[in-house]
C-alpha cells in the first residue's frame, strides 16, 4: 500500500498516513461481493461502506469514482503525553481523518471516548461527507477522536489533553481546511479551548471550530440543533405518514445533548414518550412518562439513575418496547444482530450516528420498519454549525429564530428530497439518501477535475 509516513520520535512526532490509494480495498471487495464481516458493537468504516455499496448498486457509476469517493483523503494519527494531575505520564491515541473536501473545507465532530479508534474515525468522517452533501452545507466530510474515557480525567487534565491535541494536528485544520465541532463527551468548553489555542498558533480565528460557547463566539441554536432538527424531520415523516403526533408513542435512547433536546421538543409538541434511558438505566411507562420532569432531572449533565417514577427496565428491553418511532439518540450499532428480531417500532430515527447496524438495516427493511438515516435524521447539528461558521466569518451574529428557521428549510428540504427519490426509485430512506449525497459529491469531484 503507497504510505508515506514519518516514523514516531518521541513525543513531538505525529504520523500522517496518506491514503492516496485506498487502505481498505481487501475490505471494500468484501464489501462488494456481500461477504462482509461484523466488528462487535463498535462503528466500523466497513458499515458505512455497506451502505455506500447499497447506493452505489442503484446509481449509475464507474469503478474508478467509486474508489475515489469511498478513500478518505487523509489521516492523521498523533501521539498525546499528558502530565497527570499527579505528576504521571500517560500517552493517548488521537486522530483526525479528512474523508473529502470535493464541495468544500472538510468538517467534522470530535469525540473523546474509549472505544475510539481509526476505523470508527473513518466511518465517521465517511458519514459526514454524505450528510454535509445530502443537506447542500458548502462542505465537505472529517471526524476527529481521542481515545480516553474523560470520567477518568480532572477538567485540568482534560484542557490540556486538548491543548495538546490541537497542537499536533494544527497544521491540518483551520476555517478554510477543516472546521471541527463537538461530539461525543466534548461540549463548547472543549471547543473554546481549541479555539484558544488554535489562534495561540495562528493569530485570532474563531471560524476554525464551531460549537463554542455563546460568550466566546458560539451561535444561537446550536446546543440544540441536533435534537431540533431530528424533530422537523420526524413532524415532517408523520405528516407524510397520515399520523398524529399526539398519538404517537415514542422511546429515546439517550439523554446527552441529542436525546435531551429531541425529548424536550417532542414533549413540547405532546408527543407520548413512553421510554426513555441513558448509559446508568431506562425507564417506561406505557401510558407516557412526565418527560419535562425527567430532563429536570438529568438537566446539568445528571444521570436518570435516581430518578423514582416510571417503571425501571435495562437499557436492552428500551430498543424493544412496544412503540411507534425509536429514537436511538445515543451510541452506535445499538441496533443490531442480536436484537434486531425483537424491534417493535414502526420506525426508527436515528439521531445517533449508525445506530442500525448493516445486518439490522437489512432485517427491518424487510419487515417494513422506515429508517430515516443519521445523515439525515441529526444533520441539524452541521447545518447550524455551519450557520455559525457563516456568522462567524461575517463577524456577525443571527438571532435563535433566524437560526431555527433557516434550519428547519434547510433540513425538510433535504428530507423532502430523499423521500421523493425513494418513492420515484422504490429504495429505502438510507439508500435514497446515499445516491443524492453520493451524486453531489460525485458531480462536485468531476466538475473539478482529477489531476
Ligand atoms: P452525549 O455524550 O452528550 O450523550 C450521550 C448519551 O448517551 C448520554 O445520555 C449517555 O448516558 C447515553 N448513553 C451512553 N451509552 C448508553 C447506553 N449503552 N444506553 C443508553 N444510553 C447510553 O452525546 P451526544 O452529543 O448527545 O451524541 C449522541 C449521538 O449523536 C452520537 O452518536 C453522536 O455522534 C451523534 N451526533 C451528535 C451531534 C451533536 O450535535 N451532539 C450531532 C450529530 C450526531
Amino acid at each position: 500500500m503507497p504510505r508515506n509516513a514519518w516514523p514516531l520520535t518521541g513525543w513531538d512526532s505525529f504520523t500522517v498516513l496518506w491514503n492516496i490509494s485506498f487502505r481498505g480495498v481487501a475490505c471494500e471487495r468484501i464489501i462488494f461481493s456481500g461477504l462482509r464481516c461484523e466488528r462487535g458493537d463498535r462503528l466500523s468504516f466497513e458499515d458505512t461502506n455497506y451502505f455506500f455499496g447499497r447506493a452505489m448498486d442503484v446509481m449509475d457509476v464507474g469503478g474508478n469514482i467509486e474508489d475515489l469517493l469511498v478513500t478518505p483523503n487523509r489521516s492523521v494519527s498523533v501521539k498525546i503525553p499528558l502530565e497527570m494531575d499527579d505528576g504521571h505520564i500517560r500517552v493517548f491515541e488521537g486522530y483526525r481523518v479528512q474523508h473529502n473536501n470535493a464541495r468544500g473545507p472538510f468538517k467534522g465532530g470530535l469525540r473523546f471516548a474509549a472505544e475510539v479508534d481509526l476505523d470508527e474515525v473513518q466511518s465517521l468522517a465517511s458519514l459526514m461527507t454524505w450528510k454535509t452533501a445530502l443537506t447542500q452545507i458548502p462542505y465537505g466530510g472529517a471526524k476527529g477522536g481521542v481515545t480516553v474515557d474523560v470520567r477518568e480525567l480532572s477538567k485540568g487534565e482534560l484542557e490540556r489533553l486538548t491543548r495538546r491535541f490541537v497542537n499536533r494536528i494544527h497544521e491540518f485544520i483551520g476555517p478554510q481546511t477543516d472546521i471541527p465541532a463537538p461530539d461525543m463527551n466534548t461540549n463548547a468548553q472543549v471547543m473554546a479551548w481549541i479555539m484558544d489555542q488554535y489562534s495561540t498558533l495562528h493569530g485570532h480565528n474563531p471560524a476554525v471550530v464551531t460549537g463554542k460557547p455563546l460568550d466566546l463566539y458560539g451561535a444561537e441554536g446550536r446546543e440544540a440543533a441536533t435534537g431540533r432538527g431530528a424533530v422537523y424531520v420526524i413532524e415532517e415523516l408523520l405528516r407524510d405518514e397520515g399520523r398524529d403526533i399526539k398519538e404517537t408513542s415514542f422511546a429515546i435512547q439517550g439523554l446527552g445533548n441529542v436525546g435531551f433536546f429531541a425529548a424536550r421538543f417532542l414533549g413540547a409538541l405532546g408527543a407520548k414518550i413512553v421510554g426513555v434511558s441513558d448509559v446508568s438505566g431506562a425507564v417506561y411507562d406505557e401510558g407516557g412518562l412526565p418527560v419535562q420532569e425527567i430532563l429536570s432531572h438529568v438537566s446539568g449533565g445528571g444521570l436518570l439513575e435516581g430518578y423514582t417514577g416510571g417503571n425501571a427496565i435495562s437499557n436492552d428491553e428500551l430498543l424493544t418496547l412496544p412503540m411507534d418511532v425509536l429514537v436511538p439518540a445515543a451510541i452506535g450499532n445499538v441496533i443490531n444482530e442480536s436484537n434486531m428480531r425483537e424491534i417493535r417500532a414502526s420506525y426508527i430515527v436515528e439521531a445517533a450516528n449508525s445506530p442500525v447496524t448493516p445486518k439490522a438495516d437489512e432485517h427491518l427493511k424487510e419487515k417494513g420498519v422506515i429508517i430515516v438515516p443519521d445523515i439525515l435524521a441529526n444533520a441539524g447539528g452541521v447545518i447550524v454549525s455551519y450557520f455559525e461558521w457563516v456568522q462567524n466569518l461575517q463577524n456577525f451574529s443571527w438571532k435563535e429564530k433566524q437560526a431555527n428557521t433557516e434550519l428547519h428549510a434547510k433540513i425538510t428540504e433535504a428530507y423532502h428530497e430523499v423521500r421523493k427519490l425513494a418513492k420515484r426509485r422504490g429504495l429505502d430512506l438510507r439508500t435514497a439518501a446515499f445516491v443524492l449525497a453520493i451524486g453531489k459529491v460525485g458531480k462536485a469531484t468531476v466538475l473539478r477535475g482529477i489531476y
